[in-house]
């Protein structure tokens, strides 16, 4: 289907419950909004017909500047832990719901306008956002859903020359962001807090019935334990798909962990270069609480922080229990994972050694992450270029020869070299969302250049195909660029 943007249905069932949840506000315009970025493969989702993005009447609705009578805009209200801090009333300072679109298929699209204008939770802050960080989560929302991640995505970027400050003055942006949902763990933590338990069943029941319809005929007392479980089965899941493509969320604030296990809110992310498990993204995070190898962790900790909130409805056995399943799952999930990576179809003892030292090596060497299990994809141990090709990975190259011989034995006992070469190079990627690669879009957005937007958003979209030409943008940056630090502000 392919409807002009006038013709989408929309279905705004977030504004249908108690005003409790949100307040109804308004986008502030912007002056002059211009279309900076569209992303077909997202108007697909929806249902829009690409050319909608040439008309005026998309640059203003996208900017907030404009509005279709069925949209029904508010800013949602939500609390969480910051850094593991308290905070008791956080809500989209800056993002705007504009409604839900719900396609010819039945599918539910929340339309979400990201730095369109103060609204009652604003804060300190000033409700907009800038084209850097517009392009940051733009870019790497398309990059995690091309890893076939659960994630929000990214429909356009409109800009204008409206001066907004941090560290430095830069202009403001829109991002227009698509998720089935926005709810965020911080979004039950906020009513348990206030002691409103209808809200908190309220809210549930709301998130049951729309997104987790398996689960809404149950009885109460099995219905909220087994969505709750849901939830912990897909962070675990996310923290280890995270893991094994080298992502560093940065923030993961309880008000940025979705109830629906997406990846959610980019700010201060980083995908690794060299591999390193202590690699802190967000410069802001000065002990590390957020570091890779953090993620896990947290994830639990986070789940935990829901639990609390959902204590009224759930009994403390079934919901000790779900949160005990978390370890588990992200355990067998990151074993499958790595596996695939190390196309390992089979089980043998010692994988496990196998994995570890690769792991220890990687470190040590400060090898690059994605480039090493791309080169290992293609390695055959019958053809000495091909373990040339990884041994190059390693500043030192015979700092893999031992590693590689025992994999090659182990490997012996796999299926054949093409099969796994297939597989491993549809799980391995070739591209992901370096910083530098961002900043070098970023630089040239500055400087009114879009094209490069689009032309890395393919990339990253498909990162497991070799895109002949874009080489540049398959390894760390090149010498005399300056890595650039990401930290909270944007
Ligand atoms: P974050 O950790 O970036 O997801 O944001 C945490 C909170 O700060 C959320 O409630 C945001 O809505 C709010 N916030 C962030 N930036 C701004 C801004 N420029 N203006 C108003 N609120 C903001
Ligand atoms: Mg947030």
């Amino acid at each position: 289907m392919n409807l002009p943007l006038a013709s989408l249905r929309w279905d705004n069932s977030f504004a249908r419950l108690d005003e409790a949840f949100f307040q109804r506000v308004l986008p502030t315009p912007m002056p002059a909004p211009q279309l900076v970025a569209f992303n077909p493969d997202a108007a697909a989702l929806l249902g829009l017909d690409p050319a909608a993005a040439a008309t005026e009447e998309f640059v203003a609705v996208m900017s907030g500047n404009g509005r279709l009578a069925a949209m029904d805009p508010l800013a949602a209200i939500y609390a969480g832990h910051q850094f593991g801090v308290w905070v008791p009333e956080l809500g989209d300072g800056r993002a705007i719901l504009l409604g839900e679109i719900v396609t010819p298929q039945g599918s539910r699209w929340e339309l979400q306008l990201k730095g369109a204008g103060m609204t009652r939770f604003s804060r300190m802050g000033d409700g907009r956002a800038v084209l850097r960080s517009t392009i940051r989560e733009y870019l790497a929302s398309e990059a995690m859903a091309g890893l076939r991640i659960p994630t929000t995505r990214a429909l356009s970027i409109t800009g204008s020359s409206l001066p907004v400050y941090r560290e430095r003055a830069e202009t403001a942006a829109v991002l227009a962001r698509l998720a089935p949902s926005h709810v965020r763990f911080g979004s039950f933590e906020l009513f348990a807090a206030r002691r409103m338990p209808d809200q908190v069943k309220q809210l549930a029941d709301y998130v049951i019935t729309l997104h987790f319809p398996e689960f809404a005929e149950l009885p109460d007392e099995e219905r909220y334990a087994a969505w709750f479980r849901e939830v912990i089965d897909r962070t675990a899941r996310l923290m280890a798909q995270w893991t094994a493509v080298g992502f560093a969320h940065g923030v993961m604030n309880t008000d940025n962990m979705s109830i629906l296990g997406l990846t959610l809110d980019y700010g201060p992310y980083g995908w690794l270069d060299e591999y390193d498990p202590g690699f802190i993204c967000n410069h802001t995070d000065q002990t590390g609480r957020y570091a890779f190898d953090q993620q896990p962790r947290v994830g639990l900790w986070n789940c935990s922080r829901l639990g609390e909130a959902l204590f009224p409805l759930i009994a403390e056995q079934p919901a000790l229990a779900a949160l005990e399943s978390y370890r588990g799952t992200f355990e067998t999930t990151i074993d499958q994972l790595i596996r695939s990576k190390l196309g390992l179809r089979t089980t043998e003892a010692d994988d496990l050694a196998l994995q570890g030292e690769l792991f220890a090596l990687m470190h040590r060497e400060a090898i690059d992450y994605t480039r090493f299990f791309r080169a290992l994809s293609h390695f055959n141990p019958d053809d000495a270029r091909t373990r040339t090709a990884v041994e190059a990975e390693a500043a030192a190259p015979a700092a893999l020869t031992v590693w590689l011989d025992r994999y090659a034995d182990r490997l012996a006992r796999e299926v054949t070299t093409t099969d796994r070469q297939a597989q491993m190079l549809g799980v391995n990627p070739k591209f992901v969302l370096r910083n530098w690669v961002a900043q070098e879009v970023i630089e040239a957005a500055e400087r009114g250049e879009f094209a490069p937007i689009e032309a890395v958003r393919q990339l990253m979209a498909h990162p497991f195909e070799e895109h002949p030409g874009w080489e540049r943008y398959a390894g760390p940056a090149p010498a005399g660029v300056v890595p650039v630090e990401v930290s909270c502000s944007s």
